[in-house]
Formats: structure tokens, C-alpha cells, sequence
């Protein structure tokens, strides 16, 4: 069985404006790395359909749902292409809404086709990320939750009993952790940047979750070291039947972003950690999701690290 891949062309459609480090072009710059080296030749290219307001009322109020996608639905069919900021850094514009939807809707359409022994594991390529997006506000680049969505999808419609949340973007995952505080199917293990926007996650909101905020400049040994002692023993005990994983690639050393120093060594590294979670308790059932990564040159080679893992190529 092979590694999924889900980059639906609807998810290059949403902008938030020029020079936005949240853009199309980080799409692109994966897609062009993929080709360059061969490994598109070994990812299962697969589409998927949008979303259901019933799936995103899984992590969301639904109330919240109807809003944005009113919101969303208004400014795709205005003619100007104006942007509406919800947050002074994020915006829907006329191509939000599909990208959007699309997105999430990969999340979920990974989920069922890893669980249903279609793909080993997947990849999620998708933009809008969603590990801000709480249950009830859009922010920090993000509208819904892709991750928390497709959790959701495996606890509640599949029917699995225990799920693993891993989250590595360089920003706490306030919206995840927010969704998923005492939801004691779901352990959520992040490590992030602290402090830095938004500014949470030192103190958890659940017994849950496994917080590991980390100083700027902290490096991958060091970060190797605290995955070791902190997440594994709470991952081992937990005994995951799935592993999502929120995939943000701004903790490179390259991502102005944010100030910590990870290669892509260290993103192969945390990869085959999880991986051999999986096979471990999980069937090797693993669903990630791009979050952050900003960097494109950085951005695209961390990605093609992680996906050799999952992939299980070795050269
Ligand atoms: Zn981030």
C-alpha cells in the first residue's frame, strides 16, 4: 500500500493579498519539489470532495460554520475581489471559500481512505492550514480546522475509540487544542515555539494534552531529546488507533517566521518516530495535514522529507 496524496487545485484559489506569507506559491513550490526529485512517482495522487457542514459541525459551533461560509460564499461572488479580514493577518477573499472547503474535505476523504486500507497512510497538501481556527473564531491564517475535522470524523462516524493529535508548526495549535481539551478519546502531543503568537499553550487546557513549549533558537538535538521525554511515554501508554498530524514546517532554521533552528533531518526524524508509533497500536494509520511553512525552499524539502518517511523510501 502506498502514501496518499490529497493537493486539491481549489487550495491554490485562496489569497489573503500581496507579498501574504500564506500563498498559493507554497503549494506550488511542493508540488515542483515532488517532480524534481521523483517522489511524485510514488505518492498515490488521489481528489477529494469538499467538506459537509455536518463534518465541520464535528469541531465547530455550528453557528460558526453557517457564518464563514455565508462570509465566504459572499465574497466569491464579489466581482471586485475585495478581502474581509477577520484577524489583522487573515482574510477571505473570492477564492476562500472552495480552497477552504476543499480542504478540509481532503482531511476527511484521507481519513476514510487510510482507514478503509485504501493508502497505507497520507499527506495532506492543503491551504488554508487550521490549527488556529478554534471552535468558534477564524484566525492566525486559518478558518476550520482541518485536523480536529477529520478526528473528529475518525471517532465519531468511523468509530475508532482512541486518536493521537501531533502537532509540530513552530505556533502553539490554540485552535486544535481549544476543539479537543477534554476529549479524552483524542491525546494531542505539540511542541512550539513559546513565546510567539498566539501567545498560549504554556499552560494546557486539558488533562489531554502534552504541551512542550520550547525557548527561541532551541535546535533539533534538543528538541529530539524533549519528543523522547515528553510525548513518547504519553504516546506509548495512550496507545493511539490513529495519528493525525497538524504538519507545520515553520520551526526550520530557514523560516522567518518563527526562531527555531529544525532541518529536515530533524522533520525525517520526528516522521519515523510517529511511523513506528503507528505500526506499533495504529495499523500504521497516520492522516497529515499541512499547517505552517513559509519558507518555500525550506518549506518543499521539509515536506519531501516527511513524505520519504511515510512513504517508506529509503535512497
Ligand atoms: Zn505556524
Amino acid at each position: 500500500m502506498s502514501t496518499a496524496f490529497y493537493s486539491p487545485a481549489q487550495c491554490r484559489l485562496h489569497e489573503m493579498g500581496r507579498g501574504h506569507p500564506e500563498c498559493p506559491q507554497r503549494l506550488d513550490a511542493i508540488q515542483d519539489h515532488l517532480l524534481a526529485t521523483g517522489l511524485d512517482g510514488v505518492l498515490d495522487y488521489r481528489d477529494a470532495p469538499v467538506v459537509t457542514p455536518e463534518q465541520l459541525a464535528r469541531a465547530h459551533s455550528s453557528g460558526y460554520v453557517s457564518e464563514v461560509r455565508d462570509l465566504m460564499a459572499q465574497a466569491e461572488l464579489e466581482a471586485d475581489g475585495g478581502l474581509h479580514a477577520v484577524d489583522p493577518d487573515t482574510s477571505i477573499g473570492a477564492g476562500t471559500h472552495a480552497a477552504a472547503l476543499y480542504a478540509a474535505g481532503a482531511a476527511v476523504a484521507a481519513t476514510d481512505a487510510v482507514i478503509d486500507g485504501l493508502a497505507a497512510n497520507a499527506f495532506c497538501a492543503v491551504r488554508p492550514p487550521g490549527h488556529h481556527a478554534t471552535r468558534t473564531e477564524s484566525m492566525g491564517f486559518c478558518f476550520f480546522n482541518n485536523v480536529a475535522v477529520a478526528a473528529r470524523h475518525a471517532l465519531d462516524v468511523r468509530g475508532l475509540q482512541r486518536v493521537a493529535i501531533i502537532d509540530f508548526d513552530v505556533h502553539h495549535g490554540n485552535g486544535t487544542e481549544d476543539i479537543i481539551a477534554g476529549d479524552e478519546r483524542v491525546l494531542m502531543c505539540s511542541i512550539f515555539q513559546h513565546p510567539l503568537y498566539p501567545y498560549s499553550g504554556d499552560v494546557p487546557k486539558g488533562v489531554n494534552m502534552v504541551n512542550v513549549p520550547v525557548p527561541p533558537y532551541t535546535r533539533g538535538p534538543e528538541v529530539r531529546s524533549v519528543i523522547d521525554e515528553m510525548w513518547m511515554p504519553a504516546l506509548e501508554s495512550f496507545q493511539p488507533q490513529m495519528i493525525f498530524i497538524s504538519a507545520g514546517f515553520d520551526a526550520h532554521r530557514e523560516d522567518d517566521l518563527g526562531q527555531l533552528g529544525l532541518v529536515e533531518a530533524d522533520y525525517a526524524w520526528i516522521t519515523r518516530r510517529l511511523v513506528d508509533l503507528a505500526e506499533r497500536h495504529a495499523g500504521g494509520r497516520i492522516v497529515s495535514c499541512l499547517e505552517g511553512g513559509y519558507n518555500l525552499s525550506a518549506l518543499a524539502r521539509s515536506v519531501a522529507a516527511h513524505l520519504r518517511v511515510l512513504a517508506g523510501v529509503t535512497a
